[in-house]
């Protein structure tokens, strides 16, 4: 199923992002956890490439698992600017091969030592030179692309980066998820001003549950996202104590939900980081709303 046919509703869903492991022996246990969010029947499911510590080789088992296995719709993310044609060729095949049909296409981060390399070498710079690829490749993929509410840490202004997106989603994006936020009031400007610039995909928010106060650090530094006061306060006053601070960081994720589903918007993506409890109690905090 193609992920932007499931993003014509108009009650809310709920859909949430995995990674895939980072080493061979917890490929059973990541595997468990993946099944286990499956199971609750999000619109589709995320597997990332080579982010959250999480290595590129099982992003494509995984995301076959989810699909063949819990008859979940899975995204597969691919990133290319570490790699070279050859390889992105070969990726783009097998993703093809295993029945596949949504792809995530993403840049990925420069690697550390790269950044000053003469680019105009590299086989691929951005992430709209793999939505091309992508498109020409022959497979009908469903692609979607990142976008960044506060704009892309390498961007001059938002200006250039919403016409960078534009560009981007011209080459042939289908959808955009957004870079995780916690003030949702970033998100509404930014979709006023990705409107008024011609950009007309769905776009999913991404939303980060916070469930220690170790993840926050690592959160902001990956993200570069504005910690709202009320965000703060929660993450002082629980931030010592951990499963306080896991009910105070998935209550103040399911509010954040509300608040987009009230203004209109249907489809969040969660970024579930592999805790099938934390999906759950999402979907528990929102079972009426949901309507499961
Ligand atoms: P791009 O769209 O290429 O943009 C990168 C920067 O280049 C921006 O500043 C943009 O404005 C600028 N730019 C774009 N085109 C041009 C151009 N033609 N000329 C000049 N400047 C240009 N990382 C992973 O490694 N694996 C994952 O699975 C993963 N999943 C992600 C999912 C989401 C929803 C998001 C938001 C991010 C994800 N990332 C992932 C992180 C992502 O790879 C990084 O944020 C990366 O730095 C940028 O990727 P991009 O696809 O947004 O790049």
């Amino acid at each position: 199923m193609k992920i932007i046919n499931l993003l014509k509703q108009d009650t809310l869903s709920l859909s949430f992002e995995v990674f895939p492991p980072k080493t061979e022996t917890s490929f059973e246990s990541v595997k468990a956890a993946t099944g286990e969010i499956a199971s609750l029947h999000p619109a589709f499911m995320s597997v990332t490439y080579g982010a959250g510590g999480g290595t590129s080789r099982y992003t494509l088992d995984i995301a076959k698992d989810i699909k063949e296995k819990y008859n979940v719709p899975s995204l597969a993310h691919l990133t290319c600017v570490s790699s070279t044609r050859e390889t992105v060729h070969e990726k783009i095949a097998a993703i093809r091969e295993a029945g596949i049909e949504n792809v995530m296409a993403l840049r990925g981060d420069i690697p550390a030592g790269r950044e000053g390399e003469d680019r105009s070498r590299w086989d691929y710079r951005y992430a709209i030179d793999l939505v091309r690829e992508l498109r020409e490749c022959g497979a009908d993929f469903c692609i979607g692309g990142a976008c960044y509410p506060e704009i892309h840490p390498e961007s001059a202004d938002q200006r250039e980066d919403i016409r960078r997106l534009r560009e981007k989603v011209e080459a042939g994006c289908d959808f955009l998820t957004t870079q995780m936020f916690f003030d949702n009031n970033l998100l509404y400007n930014f979709l006023y001003k990705i409107r008024e610039a011609g950009i007309t995909v769905p776009v999913i928010p991404g939303i980060m549950p916070i469930t220690n106060a170790n993840q926050i650090e690592r959160a902001i530094k990956l993200s570069g996202s504005f910690m709202p006061q009320r965000f703060k306060s929660l993450v002082d006053k629980f931030g010592h104590d951990p499963a306080a601070m896991k009910q105070a960081g998935i209550a103040y994720a399911t509010d954040q939900i509300i608040d987009l589903y009230a203004n209109n918007i249907t489809n969040v993506h969660v970024y579930s980081m592999n805790k099938p409890e934390v999906a759950e109690k999402i979907m528990a905090n929102l079972s009426d709303i949901l309507g499961k």
